[in-house]
């Protein structure tokens, strides 16, 4: 309660917290500390301090403490990927991706703009069938029934879900999810094999003269299962900045994606399952990148598609953005007494969940994937595949984006760029000249975690400034053409 006012008459919590900050003695520092999240969700709270110290005469040139803070902590932005836990840090995710994809088509970012001209492609690579599900199939432009005899619409829940839950093989399309990852890291060393049997070389002397880079995103599909969206180029022997040898063309990729993708095969043996071959599904696109602006498919439309989906995650698939795995049992439904005999979790009954899967808000045909996945891993055969930490991703352990060292920049390059423009910008409020740093000065500091989240009436300011966000940036798409910026 404040020094001077009497709020008791004031009802919502929020706005009694927001007149209690504003009667602190620095309200201008709350608002902007609110304003630099940019809309972040949950932001973290820390305390702390740094100083800096000239070593040769022992004076503290400057310092900063939490505790000349009005509220006496910092907001940092949470930096989630994820649009469904932070929209706007997410944001940041995916604008940092479409420049790292950007880069890699078109140049920029300490990538020569030479780079346009290799020869590059958009493929996508898919699971295979593991039985009927519903869908929209068409002639031409005409739409024909599903196989259920109805037409559905583009938003029905029905769709991907198997037409006939009983015979659908949820095993298969838990162990596909589950050795995605492998299967792509094979198709990349197949790929590599196919270029030099297609071009009549050794590998060896392929590898002299080429090196194929790559960028991917994982995307679920409405089935649960998913597919690989990537960016795959010929570079020169020392990646982008060389150019890649004449008869290395994009018909020799094209060619050699497919064949690569049609040989890349994953033997998994079990007793309980039998042998199983992971294999990539029948279709598989791919596509010429334009070199020019005018193309079909043009450096800007294939770095926004990336970048969309490498904020996605699984929700695609309805499924739930957290692990279902109990935490002090770790999904085993015991723990170990001091007399080393197994106890009952009491966290979970024994289930080794840490919400029961009955429960899970979702649809049928993902919470079967769920329990597949949770079935699965209790087989000692599948220990590695971690499927009770997984299984809320349906068993896909995911990288929802990697790419090759050289494809282009980095987003840890991008962050430091951004952080130390961040940097810069303080030392600039607070007087500070940067380049007079010197080697006797030494800056110190101790940071903890105090919290997440805002007071409550903070979120109303950071309501505030989402609003504000979100208008600037209607404005922005309105006046640039589609497809022309990221925001
Ligand atoms: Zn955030
Ligand atoms: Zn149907
Ligand atoms: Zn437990």
């Amino acid at each position: 309660m404040s020094r001077l006012l009497d709020l008791r008459h004031v009802i919502s919590p929020a706005v009694r917290d927001l007149i209690e900050l504003a009667n602190l003695d620095d309200f201008d520092r709350v608002t902007e500390q609110v304003r630099n999240m940019r809309g972040c969700t949950r932001p973290v709270n820390l305390v702390g301090w740094t100083a800096t110290t000239d070593t040769a005469t022992k004076t503290i040139l400057r310092s900063y403490s939490t505790a000349e803070e009005p509220t006496g902590r910092l907001l940092t932005a949470c930096g989630n990927r994820r649009s469904s836990r932070c929209p706007a840090c997410s944001r940041v995710y995916a604008a940092d991706t479409y420049h790292l994809i950007k880069a890699g088509l078109s140049g920029g970012k300490t990538v020569p703009e030479s780079v346009r001209t290799h020869p590059r492609v958009f493929a996508t690579l898919t699971a295979p069938s593991f039985g009927p599900v519903h869908n929209q199939p068409t002639t031409g432009a005409d739409p024909l029934p599903c196989r259920c005899g109805d037409h559905h619409p583009d938003d029905a829940p029905v769709l991907g879900t198997p037409l006939n839950p009983a015979t659908y093989d949820y095993t298969g399309a838990v162990l596909w999810n589950a050795h995605a990852g492998a299967l792509w890291a094979r198709f990349t060393t197949y790929l590599r094999r196919e270029l030099a049997a297609h071009l009549r070389m050794t590998q060896k002397a392929l590898n002299a003269e080429l090196r194929v880079s790559f960028a991917k995103v994982a995307e679920y599909q409405k089935r649960g299962l998913v597919h690989f969206h990537a960016v795959i180029r010929f570079d020169g022997p020392d990646g982008h900045t060389t150019e890649p040898p004449a008869w290395a063309t994009t018909e020799a990729l094209t060619q050699a994606i497919h064949e690569a993708a049609r040989r890349s095969v994953l033997t998994v043996e079990s007793d309980a399952v039998g042998e199983r071959a992971i294999t990539w599904g029948e279709r598989i696109d791919v596509r010429e990148i334009a070199s020019l602006g005018d193309g079909e498919l043009t450096d800007q439309k294939v770095a926004a598609y990336v970048a969309k989906y490498a904020t996605k995650s699984a929700e695609g698939s309805g499924t739930v953005d957290h692990t279902l795995i109990c935490h002090p049992c770790q999904g085993r439904g015991y723990t170990r007494g001091p007399d080393n005999f197994h106890d009952l979790c009491t966290d979970c009954d024994g289930t080794g969940q840490a919400e029961p899967l009955k429960d899970l808000r979702v649809q049928q045909h993902v919470r079967q994937m769920v329990r597949t996945a949770w079935a699965l891993g209790h087989l000692p055969e599948f220990a590695e595949l971690k499927l009770w930490k997984w299984a809320h991703m349906l068993g896909f352990r995911g990288h929802f984006s990697t790419k090759s060292r050289r494809y282009s920049t980095t987003l840890g390059a991008l962050r430091d760029v951004r952080r130390a423009w961040r940097t810069e910008q303080a030392q600039l409020r607070a007087g500070i000249d940067a380049s007079d740093e010197d080697t006797t000065l030494v800056t110190e500091s101790s940071w903890a975690y105090l919290a997440s989240g805002y007071r409550p009436g903070e979120e109303l300011l950071a309501n505030q400034a989402r609003h504000e966000i979100a208008q600037a940036r209607d404005q922005a798409e309105r006046l640039k053409a589609e497809g022309e910026v990221w925001l």
